[in-house]
């Protein structure tokens, strides 16, 4: 594994807020691509996770030609995934900074490479309290964007802890989370990692700087972190995290990655870990009926429609029996929370949002008629069946595909 820095200059326009006015004015904390590769002897596979805030098609398939010119590892084995921070330029906003991510993220890819060595993983799960839901029902079965402790969250942290050797330190530890990286909202003018960054930080802290951790964010369309704004007279969607609130969301989820990560490290369970892994992978891409002249925030997708049709391209990642499923955009946490359940009784089970690919908002069918921010996509209520369709094929494909070689 191997992280590199990817902190954009101070003056860069900040994305993910219309409202701000003015470049980034400062370096709040610094922003990463951390890259681990993984080699079962015949095929290597590769996850990137960028501090940014959205990946799409033509950035995701740069990375990943920058990767397999720099390593040998094919283009379809690399997935992809961004924190979503909300502390970040676009990738687009500036093609030297572009430029740079994708260089820097296929160092960090030669560096992984270079260091190469046996491992056993270590699967675990923990619990956070700072995400919540955000679409509020009201009485007659519309959507307002309200902070809803009700509604449907995916409270768990899933850690993958990596060990070369058996000591309290790990080599990496990836953590998995479903909630969106903005506890600094459009109010914020400086680059950060937000949670995300602080809970990688904490980690690496905790181990004295001799372990890597990686992010990988879930389907966090409609979870965003639990910040009340009812006494500040706000409209009930949550207010601009404070300092306080950032590092509460970031030692939160630290503390508790560290807590699971030392659970998994008792010898007797360490030295009985399997060490041998098999890796597989397949892609695909889904089409998605869609209306490019749906008004709404779908801007991101709308010049990409073509003949009333979106492309989504999908990834299965499978490294023994822990598996990677990814989609690009911003899925709702209920695509998930459906899909673990689809692969039941498969393993371990990591589903990524904010995978490479040119997509927004990602609904599930119920939500069309509720509407709401995450729906005013410009997708048909059809999505929901061809996205999780599409996924039960890939993943057959790859239980196919696995016990075939
Ligand atoms: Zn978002």
């Amino acid at each position: 594994m191997a992280k590199v820095d990817i902190t954009p200059p101070i003056g860069i326009p900040l994305g993910g807020y219309d409202v701000r006015e003015g470049p980034a004015t400062g370096i709040h904390d610094p922003l990463h691509v951390v890259v681990i590769v993984f080699d079962d002897g015949e095929t290597r596979a590769a996850i990137v996770s960028l501090d940014i805030l959205q990946v799409l098609q033509q950035a995701g398939d740069s990375i990943r030609s920058a990767i397999q010119s720099a390593t040998g590892i094919h283009k379809d084995h690399i997935i992809i995934n961004a924190s979503h921070t909300h502390g970040s330029p676009w990738f687009d906003a500036d093609i030297h900074y572009k430029n740079e991510i994708i260089a820097r993220s296929a160092e960090a890819a030669r560096i992984a490479v270079s260091q190469l060595r046996q491992v056993s993983l270590g699967y675990g799960e923990g619990e956070i309290d700072f995400n919540i839901n955000r679409r509020t029902i009201d009485a007659d079965g519309k959507c307002c964007p309200k902070l809803n402790p009700k509604g449907i969250c995916d409270h768990r942290v899933k850690v993958l802890r990596i060990d070369d050797s058996d000591s309290m330190t790990p080599m990496s530890v990836i953590m998995h989370v479903v909630c969106h990286s903005n506890v600094f909202r459009g109010e914020n003018t400086e680059v950060s990692g937000d949670f995300p960054g602080v809970a990688k930080s904490f980690i690496e802290r905790a181990y004295y700087n001799s372990t890597t951790a990686m992010f990988l964010q879930g389907c966090a369309g409609d979870i965003r972190p639990n910040l009340p704004d009812i006494d500040t007279g706000g409209d009930g969607y949550g207010r601009s995290g404070s300092e306080a609130d950032l590092t509460w969301c970031g030692w939160t989820l630290g503390t508790e990655v560290v807590r699971v990560a030392t659970q998994l490290r008792v010898h007797e369970q360490l030295i009985q870990r399997q060490t041998q892994f098999k890796i597989t992978a397949a892609m695909a891409t889904l089409e998605l009926d869609a209306d490019a002249e749906k008004p709404g925030q779908a801007t991101l997708q709308r010049d990409r429609i073509i003949g009333g049709k979106s492309l989504l391209p999908i990834q299965v990642l499978k490294i023994g029996d822990i598996w990677f499923v990814c989609l690009p955009g911003e899925p709702v946490v209920e695509y998930g929370l459906q899909i673990e359940k689809n692969m039941e009784g498969l393993g371990e089970v990591f589903v990524m949002g904010f995978s490479a690919g040119d997509a927004g908002y990602i609904p599930v069918e119920h939500m069309f008629a509720e509407g709401g921010y995450e729906a005013e996509c410009p997708y048909t209520p059809s999505c929901e069946k061809v996205v999780l369709d599409g996924v039960n094929q890939l993943v057959k494909e790859v239980i196919e595909k696995s016990i075939l070689f």
